[in-house]
C-alpha cells in the first residue's frame, strides 16, 4: 500500500507526501500551497523531493510550488487548462503522471466544477482529488456548473470502494453536520459523525477516507437516493426531476448552511 502522510498548512489544508516505492529517500508532494511546512517535513523525515503534483491553480494549492521546484529541481505536473506558477508538464483527461524513477504512475481525470481545469490523480489504490471531493462533501462551484461537478463526482465515484481518498482540506466535521441535516435517518452518517467529532476534539486528522465510505455518507454522491432527493425537494419547496437538480439544490443548501 502506498505510504502517504499529511503536512498541515494554513488553517485546514493538507499537503500530501507520497513516499516513492522505488526510492526510499524520495517523496512526491501534492498541492504544496506553502513551501515552509513541506521543507520542515522533508528535513524531519530525511527525504528528497522527487516531484510535485498539482490539482488546480488556487493559491492554497500552488503557493509553494515555485520555491520547491527551484530549490529541489523537482519536475512539476499540473492541469493543462490552468495557469501554473512555473514550468509544468501539462496533464489532461486520460493522461498519466509517470514518475518511473520513483515507481509511481497516476491516471489523470479531468474533474471540472470547483475550477474548470481541475484534475485528479488516481493510482496505487489512492485518489488525490484536491478540492473536488471532500469527505462527506464536495468543493464549491466557483467556475463550473452543477452538471459538470456531478459528472466529475460520478467519475471519481466509479473507482473501487477500497480507493483511499486524499482530500486537500479538513472539512469532514462540518460536512457531516450538514449530511446529518440532509439525511437524519442515515446511521452511517450518525456513526461517522460521532467518530469524527472525537478525532477533531483530539485535533486528529480525519483523512484519508475511502470511496466505499463516501458512497455511504456523502450527500453529494447520494443525489440519486430517494431520501436525499426528498430532503432536497423539501428544502427547495418544489419537485426536482433529475439528479443534477437534486445536486444543485443540495450544493445551494450547503452554501448557506451554518
Ligand atoms: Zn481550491
Ligand atoms: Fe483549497
Amino acid at each position: 500500500m502506498l505510504q502517504v502522510s499529511p503536512v498541515r498548512a494554513f488553517s485546514d489544508n493538507y499537503i500530501w507526501l507520497i513516499r516513492a516505492p522505488a526510492d526510499p529517500a524520495a517523496t512526491v508532494v501534492v498541492d504544496p500551497g506553502d513551501d515552509r511546512p513541506v521543507e520542515l517535513a522533508l528535513q524531519a523525515q530525511g527525504l528528497q523531493l522527487g516531484a510535485i503534483l498539482v490539482t488546480h491553480y488556487h493559491a492554497d494549492h500552488v503557493g509553494g510550488v515555485g520555491a520547491l521546484a527551484a530549490r529541489h529541481g523537482a519536475p512539476v505536473f499540473g492541469p493543462a487548462r490552468e495557469q501554473m506558477p512555473c514550468a509544468a508538464q501539462a496533464l489532461d483527461d486520460g493522461g498519466k503522471a509517470s514518475l518511473e524513477n520513483l515507481g509511481l504512475e497516476f491516471d489523470v481525470l479531468a474533474v471540472p466544477g470547483h475550477t474548470l481545469g481541475h484534475i485528479a490523480y488516481a493510482g496505487h489504490g489512492a485518489l488525490f482529488c484536491g478540492d473536488t471531493l471532500f469527505s462527506a462533501g464536495c468543493g464549491r462551484l466557483f467556475e463550473g456548473t452543477p452538471d459538470q461537478m456531478l459528472d466529475s463526482l460520478d467519475r471519481l465515484a466509479s473507482l473501487p470502494d477500497a480507493t483511499r481518498v486524499f482530500c486537500a482540506h479538513e472539512y469532514t466535521l462540518s460536512n457531516l453536520k450538514f449530511a446529518a441535516a440532509v439525511e437524519p435517518g442515515n446511521g452511517h452518517v450518525r456513526d461517522t459523525l460521532a467518530d469524527v467529532q472525537q478525532r477533531r476534539d483530539r485535533d486528529e486528522i480525519t483523512l484519508p477516507s475511502t470511496l466505499g465510505r463516501e458512497r455511504l455518507i456523502n450527500p453529494f454522491l447520494r443525489c440519486r437516493e430517494p431520501a436525499v432527493r426528498a430532503a432536497a425537494e423539501r428544502h427547495a419547496g418544489h419537485s426536482l426531476p433529475g439528479a443534477v437538480d437534486v445536486f444543485a439544490e443540495v450544493r445551494r443548501w450547503k452554501d448557506g448552511f451554518r
